[in-house]
């Protein structure tokens, strides 16, 4: 068949496979060949490429032109597309019999030579087109309108090549010129003989300076802004908090140039440096930062060269690579010296860093198995990855890695140099991001307002993704027709309804009431690839799988799925959800609004907690994944995933959304479905109370929570139904829960005041080592009444945050105990626990170690303390109170009956202070132990001790090591009196 024939009878085809689910790119390659095979001329190449028509019809006014032209343009045309085309997408075309090799003579004239030289071209100036730019500024060729239409962020990097090859040639063969010269000019060159010794570093800072560049253009923008030029980087960046944990258990909260610092570092031996936090912390925005702040010299000076990957990329890559191949194909290309660059970095490890985003959303968990320390063989990408985190690899290389905590298991965290912590925005970081966001400051203002009346939102906006949908969709929310958002699925309904808002004012005004039902096709089909991708544990899609699934040009335009910032060699586009909780949303969505869906998937997405833990080989939703993936390898990033999109599944079926999705999804459906998350969750919560054991004698009845116990509540909480959280705990009988180091923050006190509130009795309520804050302290208010003891230890709570819980503490009856040991409280907080003290004759237990608390605060305590009658634990360790502060606490104990334990141990506090303790021994019949080690007490301080001691026959011992005694001192004091411990 002639060529001729062949494009008309696979006409419908061949507009699929050019239409690739959207993106231009094989059109745009197969018009630079064609353009430079001279089978069109300049004036069909304007005719086919009209930028306001939609892509389709570009390609039939192709296909008609190359038809008119007849048989030698046609057979060019196929054997164009023949070259362009992925072997994937050629199955099932024919091409022909190919075409005769085009042997034309080079043309004279610049402006041709660029249009012959074109594919080429497109590929060489990709890395150069700041440099080209440059120097057609600079010539008078461009002007600065020229060269800022060609750098659009909207263009890929081929694109934005094309923009300016045609532009080159619209302003004629002065430009075309000027471009051939400085092509000519960037050519490599051969070395010269003369001094090789600075060739190397000559050619080393070459690389270093492209890979600069590419690094800096992939940092510039953030990706949920869409690449708007207005939001760059630098005018919405705020920082977060970030905090590592050492040895002894002690947090330090860290700035952004010590992530890659001494600060926190448990293992010398190894370089791997993990950045966790939950989804939407920031994990991606922080590395970003570092590496657009690396690629301007600001940070990281040391660093010679830095090398950016993303596991979701990495995911897409099938071969076998080396390191060597690795580093240049998808980061950075050496334009010369190849060999040289490489052996700078195999020599020089301790200059070069590599990060890792997202190990979390790689597709094998990591493996400490095989073994491989060859940089230049190549061999699967995960093989490549795990040698490198552990070490055997390019030892030395420091490694920045990201992940959601729940994704590194003990395998892992043995190669790791140091853990960092993002925990998210700080109480003053949410209105610095508001402020940024908003340029209008009376409108960030009342977005600031209105969060501060919301404290549930508040606590929500504490995690990046989130302060970025509230404030992105401040509209909806201050507009509140549908009452204000409390839980994760309103908030991002309320970017759902933004994102379809947004559309459909550009064409009919206002959305109505039954929106979603309006763009219920899109949603499904966007659910659809959402779900499909969780599953298969993919984030990255291309256009031919979007296509797939019948997403068309319209559905991505609504902006869910952006373009994926592609550091990679390849140039197909490809696509991402805006945010992994997003695509989380919409596979929820799915879930809930697809009626064909089997009956199981419900308890299924329920299980994956359960599946994780007891390792079985049982695959969630399974039925579009890769069968070679091994089921070990893959659940552990799957999990968390399945978890948020579990969450959102029971927050779609509650009750709040009945009428939203009244018309989406038939009523039956959707009460079998509610039953079904509603069985699903109490099961969890059975399973959680069955691993309760027995209490120990003399022991309290305690639950240590496991991981899911957490997650299962908050699935509760989105369901915001009242019965439920009520017979979720109605069979939990303990007196105390342990949630200690669960990344507890304030959206998870949220959830947990909200079921834990329905408790039949009260318990010990131990959350120490979470990130609670002032906010989260807030949000634990409505339960505080079930909680006897509260263990708040390492929360970072300040005055304000106790002002609130000790004004409703006071109130609650129950409530007895507090610890508060290493949070950031000041004397500001001293007058309200003395109000307590002083109402509260049931408080058994106040314990404020290691916070600023001076004499003051001591003074103002022990007013409290003078009225107390029930006070029996009073632990003050690791503050400042000085022998005026132990001077007031005395005297106010002074009459207490009840005090039993005291410690004012690395206090200050010297022998004023130890002689005023001695006048509270003299008189206590009560106190047992008191504590005092680390002082500055002296002989005569401890003399008066003794002659206390003398009158008392309560205390059993006095803790006094660590103060101003010599040996020989402290041994005929201990002689005197036995109690005392040195
Ligand atoms: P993670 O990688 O932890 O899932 P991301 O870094 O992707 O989180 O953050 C999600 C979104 O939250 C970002 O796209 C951005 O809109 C916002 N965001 C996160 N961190 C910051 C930050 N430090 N400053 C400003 N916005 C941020």
């Amino acid at each position: 068949m002639s060529a001729h024939q062949l494009i008309i009878t696979q006409r419908a085809e061949l507009l699929t496979v050019l239409c690739g689910g959207g993106s231009a790119e094989p059109l745009e390659c197969v018009l630079d060949l064609l353009l430079a095979w001279e089978v069109l001329v300049w004036e069909d190449y304007l005719n086919v490429r009209v930028a306001e028509k939609p892509l389709c019809s570009n390609i039939r006014q192709l296909l008609d032109v190359v038809h008119d032209k007849g048989e030698d343009a046609c057979s060019h045309f196929l054997a164009a597309i023949n070259q362009v085309l992925p072997e994937e997408q050629k199955a099932g075309l024919c091409f022909g019999n190919g075409c005769a090799a085009v042997g034309k003579n080079r043309p004279d004239t610049a402006t041709l030579m660029l249009l012959v030289d074109r594919p080429v071209l497109v590929t060489k100036l990709r890395d150069n087109i700041d440099g080209a730019l440059n120097v057609l500024l600079t010539t008078g060729c461009f002007t600065i309108q020229d060269c800022d239409g060609v750098q659009l962020p909207v263009y890929t990097p081929s694109q934005q090549v094309r923009r300016l090859l045609d532009q080159v040639t619209f302003k004629g063969e002065t430009a075309a010129k000027t471009l051939l010269q400085y092509l000519e000019q960037a050519e490599p060159t051969k070395p010269t003989s003369e001094d090789k010794e600075n060739h190397l570093s000559a050619d080393c800072l070459l690389y270093q300076k492209k890979l600069r560049s590419s690094v800096a253009a992939q940092s510039l923008f953030l990706s949920t802004y869409g690449g708007a030029g207005h939001f760059s980087l630098d005018d919405i960046y705020t920082d977060g908090l970030l905090e590592v944990v050492d040895d002894s258990g002690e947090t330090t909260t860290l700035g952004l140039e010590d992530v890659v610092g001494p600060i926190g570092t448990l293992n010398e031996d190894a370089d791997t440096i993990l950045l966790s936090g939950e989804a939407g912390s920031g994990k991606s925005t922080l590395l970003q930062r570092l590496h657009l702040l690396w690629a301007r010299e600001a940070l990281l000076t040391n660093t010679f060269l830095l090398f950016p990957f993303s596991c979701r990329k990495l995911n897409a890559e099938h071969r076998e690579l080396s390191l060597k191949e690795l580093l240049f194909l998808h980061c950075c290309w050496p334009d010369r010296s190849q060999d040289e660059v490489f052996q700078f970095i195999l020599d020089h490890p301790h200059m070069v860093l590599f990060t890792f985003d997202g190990l979390d959303e790689f597709k094998q968990g990591f493996r400490d198995e095989e073994r491989h320390c060859c940089p230049t063989k190549p061999v699967p990408i995960p093989v490549l990855l795990f040698n490198l985190l552990q070490g055997t690899l390019m030892k030395g290389i420091l490694k920045v890695v990201t992940s959601r905590p729940q994704a590194v298991g003990p395998s892992l965290k043995r190669y790791l140099r140091k853990e960092v912590h993002l925990k998210g925005f700080s109480p003053s970081g949410i209105n610095s991001f508001v402020k940024k966001h908003h340029s209008d400051p009376a409108m960030a203002r009342r977005v600031i307002d209105s969060l501060q009346v919301n404290t549930v939102l508040l606590g929500l906006c504490h995690i990046p993704v989130f302060c970025w949908i509230v404030t992105k969709c401040h509209q909806e929310l201050l507009g509140g027709q549908d009452g204000i958002p409390q839980t994760i699925t309103d908030v991002y309904l309320l970017v759902l309804q933004h994102f379809f808002q947004r559309k459909s004012s550009l064409s009919q005004g206002a959305l109505g009431k039954a929106w979603l039902e309006e763009h219920l096709d899109t949603v499904l089909k966007l659910g659809q690839l959402a779900l499909e991708g969780l599953e298969a544990s993919c984030y990255v899609f291309s256009g031919y799988e979007l296509q797939r699934n019948g997403l068309t040009e319209q559905d991505v335009s609504m902006g869910f799925l952006i373009f994926c910032n592609d550091l990679s060699v390849t140039d197909c586009k490809h696509y991402e959800f805006l945010h992994i909780t997003l695509q989380c949303f919409f596979a929820a969505l799915y879930v809930v609004l697809n009626r064909n869906n089997n009956r199981s998937a419900i308890s299924r997405l329920f299980q994956s907690q359960h599946r994780q833990l007891s390792g079985l080989s049982q695959r969630c939703l399974g039925h579009c994944i890769d069968p070679s993936v091994e089921e070990e390898e893959s659940h552990v990033a799957e999990t968390p995933n399945l978890q948020i999109t579990a969450q959102f599944v029971s927050g779609l079926l509650s009750q709040r959304h009945h009428s939203l999705l009244l018309d989406c999804c038939p009523t039956a459906v959707r009460e079998r479905k509610f039953k079904q998350v509603v069985k699903s969750l109490s099961k969890g919560m059975q399973r959680h109370f069955k691993s309760i054991p027995r209490p120990v004698e003399g022991e309290k009845k305690s639950m240590h929570a496991m991981p899911s116990f957490v997650w299962l509540i908050k699935c509760i909480y989105e369901m915001q139904d009242k019965s439920i959280a009520q017979d979720a705990v109605a069979k939990l009988d303990v007196e105390h829960l342990k949630l200690t180091y669960c990344n507890i923050g304030p959206v998870e006190c949220t959830a947990l005041a909200y079921v834990l509130k329905h408790l039949r009795n009260p318990v010990g309520l131990q959350l120490d080592n979470n990130s609670v804050g002032d906010v989260g302290v807030e949000q634990l208010l409505p339960c505080l009444h079930i909680c006897h003891s509260l263990y708040l230890r390492n929360n970072n709570i300040s005055d304000e945050g106790i002002r609130k819980l000790l004004e409703k503490g006071a109130k609650c009856e129950s409530f007895q105990k507090i610890a508060l040991f290493n949070n950031k409280l000041t004397d500001a907080c001293t007058q309200h626990f003395a109000c307590l003290l002083k109402t509260k004759q049931n408080f058994l237990a106040l314990r404020l170690g290691n916070n600023n608390i001076t004499s003051q605060g001591a003074e103002q305590l022990a007013e409290g303390l003078s009225y107390n009658q029930s006070l029996q634990f009073l632990g003050l360790w690791g503050n400042k109170i000085g022998d005026r502060g132990a001077e007031a606490l005395a005297n106010a104990l002074k009459n207490s009956t009840t005090l039993i334990w005291l410690s004012l141990v690395d206090n200050g506090v010297g022998n004023a202070g130890a002689c005023a303790l001695a006048k509270l021994i003299s008189q206590s019949k009560t106190l047992d132990e008191l504590w005092l080690n680390k002082n500055c007490i002296s002989r005569d301080g401890v003399e008066c001790l003794i002659e206390a001691l003398k009158m008392n026959t309560s205390v059993k011992e006095i803790w006094l090591r660590g103060n101003n005694l010599s040996p020989e001192e402290e041994e005929e004091l201990s002689k005197q009196e036995s109690r005392l411990t040195f």
